[in-house]
C-alpha cells in the first residue's frame, strides 16, 4: 500500500510517537495540585511554551483543543460572537459549518485560481454597520492553494475587522508566524503535521490572555476558554511533531511537479496550479472520469488518495472548492494526491504508472 493522502492525515512522526509514550506513563491530571498532577502540568506548560514560540504567540494565548474542527469552531463562535462573519468560499467545512447563526454568514468568492477575491473582500468590508470577523484559510486542503493572508489582514485592519485563519494544512508545511500573518487567531491540528489525532490548538495574537467565550465551560481549563481535561499524550505529540517538522522542512515540489507533468500527458489537469501552493498537494481532474471511479481503481491498485475534502472522502461528492473556482463541470472528476513528509520518489513513480493505467482503462470504457 502506498499512502499519498497526507492532507487527510500525516503519518505519525517517530519523535511524536516517542513523546506519546513518555506522556502516557504520567498518571496525573494537569489540573491536580499534587505531585503527579504537577508532573503532568510541567509537560503541558512545556508543550504550550514550545508550540507558542514556534508560532510567535504568547503562551497564555495558546488554547489546546481536540483538533482543527474544534479550534475553528471556537474561533468562529467565540471571536465571532455577535459579529457578521465573512467566510471564504473554499473554506473547509470546519469553518463553513461552524457558525451557530448562519444568518450572520456571508460567503466570500474566490478567483478562478482559488485565491480569495481581495477586491470583493474590500467591498464587503466597506460596510461598517456591524462588527465583522473574516475567516480565510492559509492553505486549501483540496488544492493546496495559499491565500495572500497579509493582504487580507491589511484590509481587515483598515476596516477594523477581526481575522481568523485556518492554518490546519499549512502549519508544519510552511513557515507560520501569527504576527507576520497579521491574524487575530489561527487554528492548527496535530495530525496534519505528524502528531497524534485528537489534539489541536487555537492560537491568538496579543501579549496577554485574550478572552474567548468558551463552547464548553467545564472545569475552566485553558483559562476558562475550553473546559475539559487536556489530552496530554496527544498534546505532547503535537509539540514533538511541530518541532520535527520545522527542524526538517521538506520541499516536495520537485516530486509534485514530476507527478503533475506525467499525469497531464493522460489528459488530466491540475487545479490551482497558477497560484502559490503547498508543495505536497495536487488536485487532479480527469474529464469524463468520476472521482469515485478513479478512487476505486487506484485503491485496488494499492494507492491511498482522496476525492473531495479530506474528512468527507467516505461520502464522495462534487467538491465545493472546485465549484467555487468555477470548475462546475469538473468538480465531480477530481482526485487529490497529497504527499506525506516521508514520501519516497519511487512511490510517485509507481503512482504515475498506476494513474496512467487507470486513465487508459477508463478512456477505453
Ligand atoms: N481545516 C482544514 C483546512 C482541514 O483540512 C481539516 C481536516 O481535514 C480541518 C480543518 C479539521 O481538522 P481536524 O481533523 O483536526 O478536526
Amino acid at each position: 500500500m502506498i499512502y499519498l493522502d497526507a492532507n487527510a492525515t500525516e503519518p505519525l512522526r517517530p519523535q511524536a510517537r516517542d513523546a506519546v509514550m513518555d506522556a502516557m506513563v504520567l498518571v496525573g491530571n494537569p489540573s491536580s495540585p499534587h505531585g503527579a498532577g504537577r508532573q503532568a502540568r510541567t509537560l503541558l506548560d512545556h508543550a504550550r511554551r514550545s508550540i507558542s514560540s514556534l508560532l510567535d504567540v504568547h503562551p497564555d494565548n495558546c488554547i489546546f483543543t481536540s483538533g482543527g474542527t474544534e479550534a475553528n469552531t471556537l474561533a468562529v463562535r467565540g471571536l465571532g460572537k455577535g459579529r457578521r462573519r465573512l467566510v471564504g468560499a473554499t473554506e473547509h467545512d470546519a469553518v463553513r459549518k461552524a457558525s451557530d447563526d448562519m444568518d450572520r454568514v456571508e460567503v466570500l468568492p474566490v478567483l478562478p485560481d482559488g485565491r480569495i477575491d481581495l477586491a470583493i473582500l474590500e467591498e464587503r468590508l466597506a460596510d461598517r454597520s456591524q462588527e465583522t470577523l473574516v475567516c480565510v484559510m492559509l492553505a486549501n486542503n483540496e488544492t493546496g492553494v495559499i491565500n495572500p493572508i497579509s493582504e487580507v489582514s491589511r484590509l481587515c485592519r483598515a476596516a477594523q475587522a477581526m481575522l481568523h485563519v485556518d492554518a490546519v494544512q499549512a502549519v508544519g508545511r510552511m513557515p507560520v508566524s501569527v504576527p507576520e500573518l497579521g491574524a487575530d487567531s489561527v487554528a492548527l491540528s496535530a495530525h496534519k503535521f505528524g502528531g497524534l489525532k485528537g489534539a489541536g490548538a487555537l492560537v491568538l495574537a496579543g501579549n496577554g490572555p485574550v478572552v474567548v467565550p468558551p463552547m464548553q465551560a467545564g472545569g475552566g481549563q485553558e483559562r476558562g476558554r475550553r473546559g475539559g481535561t487536556q489530552a496530554l499524550p496527544a498534546i505532547a505529540s503535537m509539540m514533538a511533531a511541530l518541532e520535527a517538522a520545522l527542524a526538517h522542512p521538506v520541499d516536495l515540489s520537485t516530486l509534485r511537479d514530476r507527478l503533475e507533468s506525467a499525469v497531464l500527458q493522460q489528459g488530466a489537469r491540475a487545479c490551482g496550479a497558477d497560484a502559490p501552493r503547498l508543495s505536497n498537494t495536487s488536485c487532479l481532474v480527469l474529464p469524463g472520469v468520476r472521482s469515485e471511479a478513479q478512487l476505486i481503481a487506484l485503491d485496488l491498485a494499492g494507492f491511498c488518495v482522496s476525492a473531495g475534502s479530506a474528512c468527507s472522502s467516505g461520502k464522495v461528492g462534487g467538491s465545493h472548492v472546485l465549484h467555487a473556482m468555477g470548475l462546475d463541470d469538473l468538480a465531480g472528476n477530481a482526485l487529490r494526491v497529497s504527499l506525506p513528509w516521508n514520501v519516497e520518489a519511487r512511490h510517485v513513480d509507481e503512482f504515475i504508472l498506476a494513474y496512467g493505467q487507470m486513465a487508459e482503462r477508463r478512456k477505453a470504457v
